[in-house]
């Protein structure tokens, strides 16, 4: 139906052209042909065939245009001659740096004469390293020195210093003068180094031998004392104050001895951390081990501990001059051992019965203290043991002390160890004042000399006086004391240039 629409309008259409415009001759038979004819239709007429040959060429065309793929050449290669490329090549810098041999080169002519010999340096400057397990001969042998006068070197500074002492790295700056044949080693001018912190030496020659020299550097031995408050952190607050962090981790641990670093310690709690601190005026730091590690609770002292040697051993100890306390059980009161646990003869009843401690002969109103961490389980009084404490401990582990002539402590309340909880009286059953100790284990006594006790250091005499003007001497550093300029003793120049030695001497 559409299509016979379609072909009724062609048709229409031709009618109209060829009544209107009427090309003659072959150009309007050429007009007159459709070159375009519907391919579906009349397959196999000459009008089909004039159309398929149309669209044959029409595809035909359209390919001849078809592009190619080959590389597109933007610009022709650079083509060198022989000689070009040698002047290139001497030109070029990379080749240079990989060591090539590019590069131009002038030819000796005949108005170059060749030296027999090349001239020597008058003097070397040398830099040298003493090394770990290193001598210092064989470091001067190294650097050239003859092996004689390297050891006569060695021998000369064994008299000032113990060349033990000389730190691995030490750097030596040596200068070799002109010697009279090239057989021979060149002779030492001069050698200076740091031979200590605190010491420089100079070798330098002098006529015909060497003179040694010694030049003491200046060292301001101030302790570097830091305080501040805890803050959030305890270990912040001390690094932003400018402590090393190693100190802060020593100070941690000298505090860890006397309480729980992070529960007994508050943010408003100021720290107070002592170093060694050595330096020279020369610019050079010596930190050394923290010396003294302080807490201070609203001005007052929580914990003053001072690094001490005592009997051959380092520790740290509180400012009373009591040292660390180690191992399980504190010894409970200062005083020896006068009766054992066991059976034995009782001293007021008379008569064999077991006795279920240890007692301690010592005098009225010692003090006491917990023999471990704790809660006291019973403070007061109890029949025959006076005035008696328990504390229990954990573990099933208990510890009673009894005769007291005071109580220190209420129940209930924790106790640490080493903390005094009474003193040595002799209330209940007793004969003069001693400390009736016991340990009991699952509610039954044990003996407590099968438990080891625990000794802590008690400085006294020589040492503890010592020892207390030593910390009273840290105590009064002041803060940052130890980052003022050192006071340089006032130096005379000596005049360098011939006009300003006649201008010193005439005014
Ligand atoms: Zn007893």
């Amino acid at each position: 139906m559409y299509q016979q629409n379609a072909r009724a309008i062609r048709a229409a259409a031709q009618a109209n052209i060829s009544k209107e415009a009427q090309p003659t001759g072959w150009r309007g038979k050429l007009a007159n042909i459709d070159w375009t004819p519907d391919l579906g239709q009349n397959i196999g007429s000459g009008d089909w065939f004039r159309g398929l040959a149309t669209m044959v060429s029409l595809a035909a065309v359209s390919l001849f245009f078809w592009p190619g793929f080959e590389p597109i050449r933007a610009e022709p290669a650079t083509r060198m001659s022989a000689a070009q490329l040698d002047e290139f090549r001497a030109l070029a810098i990379a080749p240079l740096a990989y060591g090539g041999d590019t590069g131009r080169k002038m030819r000796a002519t005949d108005a170059v004469i060749a030296l027999k010999e090349s001239p020597e340096r008058p003097s070397i400057d040398l830099a040298a390293t003493f090394g770990r397990g290193d001598s210092f001969a064989r470091v001067l042998q190294r650097a050239g020195v003859g092996g004689d006068e390297a050891s006569n070197i060695e021998n000369m500074l064994a008299g000032v210093m113990s060349l033990s002492d000389l730190k691995p790295g030490t750097q030596l700056d040596i200068t070799l003068g002109r010697r009279t044949s090239r057989d021979e080693p060149r002779p030492v001018e001069n050698i200076a180094f740091r031979a200590k912190f605190d010491l420089n030496v100079e070798i330098a020659r002098q006529g015909e031998g060497l003179a040694l020299k010694q030049k003491p550097i200046i060292v301001d031995e101030t302790p570097l004392r830091i305080r501040g408050k805890v803050g959030s952190s305890l270990y912040r607050s001390a690094r932003a104050a400018g402590a090393p962090a190693k100190a802060i981790q020593a100070y941690l641990r000298a505090l860890g001895t006397k309480m729980s670093v992070s529960r007994d310690v508050r943010s408003t709690d100021e720290f107070d951390i002592v170093l060694g601190y050595k330096r020279a005026e020369t610019g050079e730091i010596e930190v050394g081990d923290l010396m003294y590690a302080g807490l201070d609770r609203g001005g007052k002292s929580k914990a003053q501990l001072l690094r001490w040697k005592s009997g051959g051993k380092t520790q740290w100890f509180e400012a009373s001059g009591v040292g660390e306390s180690r191992g399980e059980l504190a010894r409970p009161v200062r005083g020896r051992v006068s009766s054992r646990y066991g059976m034995r003869r009782h001293p007021i009843l008379k008569y064999r019965r077991m006795h279920s401690g240890l007692d301690f002969k010592a005098r009225h109103g010692e003090p006491i203290y917990a023999a471990t961490d704790g809660v006291v389980q019973y403070a007061g009084r109890k029949g025959g043991f006076g005035k008696y404490v328990k504390i229990r401990h954990g573990g099933g582990l208990a510890s009673g002390y009894a005769h007291m002539s005071r109580i220190a402590v209420s129940s209930g309340r924790r106790v640490r160890r080493g903390q005094i909880i009474g003193y040595v009286g002799s209330t209940g059953l007793s004969t003069g004042p001693h400390l009736h100790y016991e340990l009991y284990r699952g509610g039954r006594t044990i003996n407590p000399q099968s438990v080891r006790f625990t000794t802590r250091a008690q400085l006294s005499g020589s040492d503890l006086r010592n020892f207390k003007a030593k910390l009273a001497r840290l105590k009064r550093v002041e803060p940052g004391a130890a980052l003022r300029s050192i006071t340089k003793a006032e130096e005379v120049k000596e005049p360098v240039r011939e006009i300003e030695r006649i201008e010193a001497s005439s005014s």
